[in-house]
């Protein structure tokens, strides 16, 4: 007998979704998918196949996921696949367990796997979605999927927002590090904040160094980028394309200069942003619980925000050579040419400045 309205039976687990601010179409969305889906379907699952079987952008559907993850609704896998023979390897269970040194138990090729490359992510529903049912593998299925879609690369899963805070015992062991091709670094900062701190006094000029952070944040999840972490008034955070990374910061610095309006900071003491962005491969550690990035390629991003001045962003060679960012940058300000040494690196890079059209002008050109 079908019940109407409020006495329809929901399954408990979707208030546990909407209290983690899961919006009501997606959580219908889940619910529909659970009660349709084959057993098999459900059984590591490729993210990207459930991605498209929930309606939802890839990034959307991850996010739901990792809540889904947090609620004890999925478990997360883990798998290695060999760049040789393209066999898989179990999939491990934590991601504290995936070694970076890899040999393929089928060719015996010796390895190093990347979390975007190499390494992928799966998830199975467990017996809270499913609790009359034995989990039922289906190893055909999935290379289907997987040929169709290609794996999520496990990058994708551990760069979604609130994935550090919520699955939090999916962290590489303190001393160990994992591997990432390519990753879009950026670091930003306030400039002179330190005379904004003694004009304004401390609580004040937090309250607007706050704000600023929302302002950022809100940016940078609009562009699918990741904040990684808060480094004084600073920020350090990650993209995959850079273009996504640029478009972030420009519309960051908007958003400030709205700010400074607003705030009637814009004639006396405007905030503004020094952001440098830089792309190349680093390691995943964790570091403090958190999972954190380390490397050249991070070290590097964070020289190139010391050489901004305020209301600028000094992208690297590689950065200026993907075309997207190429063509930003003609709409967004001026591009300047300049060589730098950086501190603690013997050579000289080949950098570029741009200046915004905008930021604290008066005149808005947006
Ligand atoms: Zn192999």
């Amino acid at each position: 007998m079908n019940l109407p309205g409020k006495f329809s039976r929901q399954p408990v687990w979707l208030d546990g979704l909407r209290q983690h601010g899961v919006p009501e179409d997606q959580v219908g969305a889940l619910r529909r998918l659970v009660a349709k889906a084959a057993n098999h379907e459900l059984v590591q699952a490729n993210p990207r196949y459930l991605a498209e079987r929930l309606g939802l952008p890839e990034r959307e559907a991850l996010h739901l996921l990792v809540t889904a993850v947090a609620g004890g609704l999925f478990t997360l896998g883990w798998q290695t696949t060999c760049p040789a023979c393209d066999a898989s390897s179990e999939t491990i269970q934590n991601l504290a367990e995936v070694d970076n040194q890899v040999q393929c138990h089928f060719c015996h090729f010796q390895f190093v796997p990347h979390l975007d490359d190499e390494i992928s992510a799966t998830v199975t529903a467990t017996a809270v979605l499913r609790p009359s049912e034995k989990q039922h593998d289906d190893p055909a299925f999935r290379a289907d999927v997987d040929a169709r879609l290609g794996k999520t690369p496990a990058l994708a899963m551990i760069n979604v927002p609130g994935f550090r805070q919520l699955v939090f015992n999916q962290t590489v062991p303190e001393g160990q590090w994992l591997g990432v091709k390519r990753l879009v670094i950026f670091f930003s900062d306030l400039r002179q904040s330190t005379a904004f701190y003694h004009r304004r006094g401390d609580a004040d000029a937090y309250h607007w160094v706050h704000q600023h952070f929302q302002v950022m944040f809100a940016a940078v999840e609009q562009f699918g980028g990741t904040a990684v972490k808060t480094i004084g008034d600073g920020i350090m955070g990650v993209f995959t394309e850079p273009v996504d990374a640029l478009n972030a910061i420009a519309a960051g610095m908007k958003g400030l200069a709205e700010l400074n309006e607003t705030a009637g900071l814009a004639d006396d003491d405007p905030l503004s942003l020094k952001v440098g962005i830089h792309q190349g491969s680093c390691i995943v550690v964790t570091l403090n619980g958190r999972l954190d990035y380390f490397g050249e390629t991070v070290n590097i991003a964070a020289r190139l925000a010391g050489l901004a001045q305020g209301d600028d962003v000094i992208l690297s060679q590689e950065v200026v050579a993907d075309a997207y960012v190429c063509q930003l940058t003609e709409s967004l300000g001026d591009l300047h040419p300049f060589a730098s040494q950086l501190s603690g690196l013997p050579d000289c890079f080949d950098l570029y400045r741009l200046t915004l059209k905008s930021a604290n002008q008066s005149v808005t050109v947006w």
